[in-house]
This record gives C-alpha cells, sequence and structure tokens, in this order.
C-alpha cells in the first residue's frame, strides 16, 4: 500500500512516499508559519499534489500542535504556525483528494513509527519518552496509540517527581522535565562551565569528573520518572526520544539503572535509544494511514 505522508513543524515540512513501510523518497520544504495556517494547509496540498501520478492509497500527516485525531482537526497549536489552531486538516484534504486521511500530533506519530517499525518493533506496548526542550511522550498500548479522553495522554513531562519544587510552565511546580530535560542537564553543566551549551559539547567532556558527576545526577533525575512510567503502565519496550538521546553513555547508563528501581516483575522491560531519527513522525503517519485505509482504525 503507498501512502503520502508529511510532517509538518514549525520550522520545516517533510514529506515522502511510504511503501510498505518503506520510505522512499524524503524532501523538507520550509514552513510558511508566519503567513498562516491557511497557507501551511496550502503547502501541503502542493506536496501531496506531485506524489499522486505515483499512485496513492491513503494520507498520513503527522503535524506540530494538539490534534484531535478523530476530527483530524488543529485542537491547539502554540505560535510555532500562526492561526492554526482551528484548522480542519483532515477534511481540507480529503475534500481536495478523496483519500483517506489520518492526522495526527507529530510525537504521537513517532511513537506509532518506532512501535511499528523501529525501538518497539515486536513488542506489545511501547512508551516512547522525549528529552529536548521539555519531556514528552507517547503510549502504544497493545499495538494502538492511546490518545487519552482529550487528545492529551503522554505529557510525562508533567508529573511532579520534586513536591514543591522548582516552577513549570504548566503551572505547577517540581514536574519531571525541570529535572529531566536535556535543557535541565544544559542548565546544570552550565554552572561549571557557560561553555557548556549543549548536549554534545557535555558529552564531549565526559571524562572530567565533575561534569560525569553532573550527566549522573541528571540520569538519576530520569531514573525516578521512567521508573513511575513503569510501574503505571507496565510497558514492554520503553523507546529513549530526542538528540540527547542519540548519545551511548546515558541510554546504556539507563538500562543498567531502571530495572534496578523498578519491582521484580517490570524488569524485563526492553530500554533502548528511538531508531528512526527524524522520520519516525511520516514513518507513523504512514502507519496509521494505511490502518485507516484498510479499515484498521477506529
Ligand atoms: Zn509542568
Amino acid at each position: 500500500m503507498k501512502i503520502i505522508a508529511l510532517d509538518i513543524g514549525g520550522t520545516a515540512v517533510k514529506s515522502g512516499l511510504v511503501d510498505n513501510g518503506v520510505l522512499k523518497e524524503h524532501r523538507e520544504t520550509p514552513t510558511p508559519a508566519a503567513e498562516g495556517g491557511q497557507a501551511v494547509v496550502a503547502l501541503a496540498k502542493k506536496l501531496i499534489a506531485a506524489y499522486l501520478p505515483e499512485g496513492a492509497d491513503g494520507i498520513g500527516i503527522s503535524t506540530a500542535g494538539v490534534v484531535d485525531s478523530k476530527s483530524g482537526s488543529i485542537l491547539f497549536a502554540e505560535d510555532c504556525i500562526r492561526g492554526y489552531t482551528g484548522i480542519q486538516v483532515k477534511a481540507l484534504l480529503e475534500d481536495a483528494f478523496s483519500l483517506p486521511t489520518a492526522v495526527e500530533n507529530d510525537l504521537n506519530a513517532a511513537a506509532v513509527g518506532e512501535a511499528a517499525f523501529g525501538a518497539g518493533k515486536g513488542c506489545k506496548s511501547l512508551l516512547c519518552v522525549g528529552f529536548g526542550t521539555s519531556v514528552g511522550g507517547a503510549a502504544v498500548l497493545d499495538g494502538r496509540l492511546y490518545t487519552g479522553s482529550h487528545f492529551g495522554a503522554g505529557e510525562f513531562g508533567h508529573m511532579v517527581t520534586h513536591a514543591g519544587g522548582l516552577p513549570c510552565g504548566c503551572g505547577q511546580r517540581g514536574c519531571f522535565e525541570r529535572y529531566a530535560s536535556a535543557s535541565a542537564l544544559v542548565r546544570q553543566a552550565q554552572r561549571l562551565d557557560p561553555s557548556l551549551d549543549s548536549g554534545r559539547a557535555i558529552f564531549r567532556r565526559l571524562r572530567e569528573p565533575r561534569v560525569k558527576a553532573v550527566v549522573d545526577s541528571w540520569l538519576r533525575e530520569i531514573v525516578y520518572g521512567l521508573a513511575s512510567l513503569i510501574h503505571l503502565w507496565d510497558p514492554d519496550c520503553l523507546a529513549l526520544c530526542g538528540g540527547v538521546m542519540q548519545q551511548s553513555y546515558p541510554v546504556e547508563q539507563l538500562k543498567a539503572l531502571v530495572p534496578k528501581s523498578v519491582m521484580p516483575a517490570y524488569r524485563s522491560v526492553s530500554i533502548q535509544a528511538a531508531q528512526l531519527g527524524n522520520q519516525a513522525g511520516l514513518l507513523g503517519a504512514a502507519e496509521l494511514a494505511r490502518r485507516l485505509a484498510a479499515g484498521q482504525l477506529r
């Protein structure tokens, strides 16, 4: 089955044709974010139309923003794309192309991609936990994406791991992401040396004991959160996403430390880095569209 897949982000729209789970082509086009949501949909139509001559059975859209995946509309998008909130992406594209169209939030789509083709291949249930400026995630349970009652499931970063701790943008204090995000690691490292301004810079100097101490303390924070998530969801796979988890040290440490921090019944959980990189959203969106076209997506 051939699916046209798009991954709409605040800075770029990735597009490609996915044939039986394999991305055949991959382009990147700047997002006309300042021109607003309608301009983004117009670009999406143009990109999709270019693939139509190759034959397509469906369209899969991974996008920034909170997505009502039943209606395929954008419930809420921050300022990254002006006027994107409320856009009926699925309806607009189905009207234009008469092809079954699946629309999903980008992190959720990436989790579906990892579950089907990447770190969670062969697993029953997968949690994806992403570490960047914040901590986000998604849950694929018994093979199906769990989006919650309001399409908001997976805000793992807002678990409170430090009661009364650091203030968070969500209004709470002591949220997991204030301690465990890549930004939290950089913030701590810069107290030692302002030039430690990225994960890459930090891991390059891991041999320095004081740098390693900061990294190990950050990893302990991650262990608290992951142990809680494993006890809550009992997944058989857990994928660590985000650029900082492309480093082997944090992944190897978490593989060793997390099982020691959960009860015996949960210790067989497979922990690994996400495998699909920036193709995860495209492949996941295509997989959702494939299921929709095959009548397997309720
Ligand atoms: Zn929070």
